[in-house]
């Protein structure tokens, strides 16, 4: 392409609300402009970078034999009503009416949609495992769109669905995917970390996300020092710090810790202001915290206090839930509750820290007094930490008072017991008993083992080998298209501007003359069909800018490979070239004649050393 009929809009000026160096750069490198809040219009250049990383993408999915369709992006809301989401997916998803009055749904994702297609044309066992994707539009009314195409309102997701006869048939495909993700962003240039995450309240079995490291990453990584263990901190787990690890261990050592009593602890709330109070360390405080939960799907009908709370569906397709009910949760006083390992053991779809009043209801005490001895209005769910702990202070659910000498097991029994802290740094690897530390990350992809989830709200089923009816277990694999992008420019750039690795650069070539006219002219044009009908995508900067102006436009576009023309190297015998790398400092002279050839040949294999 020509500069002189290209649409390439550089900017000196900064958006405002950039901040980071990707958002700046698309900006200022005429690859993207804002429409609104969370909405944006890829520039031509931008465009087609986008365009390789999703045929990338394709590739990859081709090479697992995954299959692309291309569903509509407004979708019937029967489909998400039908699954359940119509009700529990919240205010991110856009719903609008047509002229009929008739409900439709902006698609945020499309598990629904691909599970209806599959359920009309699934008979038999023969058909699966089947592996179906799109590339396509995504909206998300994101509470806070920002950082550009990073977290924007509407974008391009790559989602995977599969069907499985058997949990062995989706363990191959979810490892298949793993395999393609780390080519994919391997290919686009990008470092990964791939980590453990939390599969939700679905009850999936298994969940992976892709994080690139990020100053302003969403998600903070558990990494260890000393193995390869790595982990969302939703989902991280660590060694126990404490030696009694069962219930009976702390009950045995329990026998020689004296009685619980209750003690006055005047103002003093909360554990900081205690252990001033008591002169003691917040490990030796059991800590009790209430809890609302929303939509449990436990059985609660023995749980203390629970006897009378309603199971309802919230909708056809959903299973049986509490809509909402309460928990009191304790953990060893120096840790904090993690509150989406919290949602997954309870398997609810939200919780949160109950009302004032509601603490009140339950503990018969303000804020600040609750503990777990004496208390049988609520389920008390046990962090593992609690469960080494025979002599500890607690709230005496009564105002100004607290107990010493609790021990777990003897003065309270927990409902239920589990790991539901929070992973630090510092804290030791469960796998290796290395130390552990933390990165904030990124999230490009995820994917995830679904299990029955649609298939047994949206009915869907196969015969298998026997004749006998059965319900096919899924996968769910997805890819941001533009987060990616713009993660390539996160890790690729420098002062001047973005350094496109060249699998995903929109040209991998700039001609620059430094004047456009006379021989130079010529040579440049000659040089650009040559490398066009090597198969090489060249852009040719025939403007009458000054050379500083098309130089710094160069480094800001970030094409790999600059070739400048000058009159200086025509007059040398052979006549010369200039060519630089936009990644190196040093540029090299080159013949011209040999130019196309030369570079056409550079460029195809640095194409071939990212194929993994
Ligand atoms: P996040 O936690 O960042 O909101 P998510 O877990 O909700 O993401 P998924 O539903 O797993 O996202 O979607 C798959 C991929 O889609 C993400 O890994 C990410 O790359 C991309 N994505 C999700 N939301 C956005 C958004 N608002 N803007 C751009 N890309 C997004
Ligand atoms: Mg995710």
């Amino acid at each position: 392409m020509k500069y002189s009929q290209a649409f390439l809009p550089t900017l000196r000026e900064v958006p405002q609300d950039a901040v980071i160096a990707s958002h700046r750069l698309m900006f200022r490198a005429g690859l993207l402009r804002k429409l609104a809040n969370g909405l944006f219009a890829y520039l031509p250049l931008g465009l087609r970078s986008f365009r390789k990383i999703e045929n990338i993408i394709r590739e990859e999915m081709t090479a697992i034999g995954a299959l692309e369709l291309k569903p509509s992006v407004v979708v019937p809301a029967e489909l998400w009503k039908e699954s359940g989401r119509w009700d529990s997916i919240g205010e991110s998803m856009l719903r609008v009416k047509n002229r009929l009055d008739n409900e439709f749904v902006v698609s945020p994702t499309a598990e629904e949609v691909f599970t209806s297609i599959v359920r009309d044309e699934l008979s038999s066992y023969r058909q699966l495992p089947l592996a179906l994707y799109q590339i396509n539009t995504k909206f998300r009314d994101e509470v806070r769109p920002r950082y550009g195409v990073m977290r924007g309102r509407e974008f391009t997701m790559k989602d995977a669905y599969s069907w499985h006869a058997d949990d062995k048939s989706l363990d191959d495909t979810y490892q298949a995917f793993g395999r393609a993700y780390r080519k994919i962003f391997k290919r686009c240039g990008l470092s990964v970390i791939p980590v453990k995450a939390d599969s939700g309240a679905m009850g999936g079995s298994g969940s992976e996300e892709f994080m690139v490291e990020s100053d302003v990453g969403d998600n903070t990584l558990i990494l260890c020092k000393s193995c390869d263990y790595a982990a969302n901190v939703e989902k991280a787990s660590c060694k126990p710090d404490f030696t009694a690890q069962n219930p009976e261990g702390a009950k045995a050592a329990a026998s020689s810790v004296p009685a619980y009593e209750k003690i006055d602890t005047p103002n003093a709330k909360t554990i900081e202001e205690l252990c001033a109070f008591l002169k003691t360390e917040p490990q030796k405080f059991i800590k009790t915290l209430i809890y609302r939960a929303l939509n449990v799907e436990l059985d609660l009908s023995s749980a203390p206090g629970c006897a009378k709370l309603e199971r309802k569906k919230p909708s056809p397709g959903a299973p049986l839930v509490y809509a909402e009910s309460f928990f009191a949760v304790i953990i060893r006083g120096d840790l904090d509750v993690n509150e989406i390992k919290l949602a997954a053991v309870l398997k609810a779809s939200e919780v949160s820290l109950a009302s004032d009043a509601d603490v009140t209801r339950f503990t018969n005490a303000p804020v600040g007094f609750a503990g777990p001895a004496g208390l049988t209005s609520l389920p008390i769910v046990s962090d593992l930490s609690v469960t080494a702990m025979n002599d500890a202070f607690t709230g005496a659910l009564e105002k100004d008072k607290h107990y010493k000498h609790v021990a777990y097991g003897r003065d309270f029994e927990a409902w239920l017991t589990e790991d539901l802290r929070t992973v630090k740094a510092g804290d030791k690897c469960s796998i290796c008993g290395g130390d552990l530390y933390e990165k904030m990350g990124n999230e490009l992809g995820h994917i995830f083992k679904l299990g029955f989830k649609y298939t047994s709200s949206m009915n869907v089923s196969f015969l298998d080998e026997n004749g006998k009816s059965q319900m096919p277990t899924m996968g769910c694999y997805g890819i941001g298209v533009d987060r990616t992008l713009a993660s390539v420019i996160e890790e690729h750039h420098d002062e001047g501007g973005i350094i496109w690795p060249v699998t995903v650069a929109p040209f991998h070539a700039v001609i620059v003359p430094i004047k456009f006219d006379g021989a130079a002219k010529d040579a440049a044009c000659k040089l650009y069909a040559d490398l066009q009908a090597q198969g090489i995508e060249v852009l040719l900067d025939d403007r009458n800018e000054r050379p500083g102006v098309k130089f710094n436009d160069a480094d800001l576009t970030g094409i790999p490979y600059r070739i400048v023309i000058g009159d200086k190297g025509l007059a040398a015998s052979p006549a010369q070239v200039e060519v630089k790398k936009r990644s190196e400092k040093d540029n090299f002279m080159m013949e011209l004649d040999k130019a196309a050839a030369l570079l056409a040949e550079k460029i195809k294999e640095e194409l071939k050393s990212f194929d993994v």
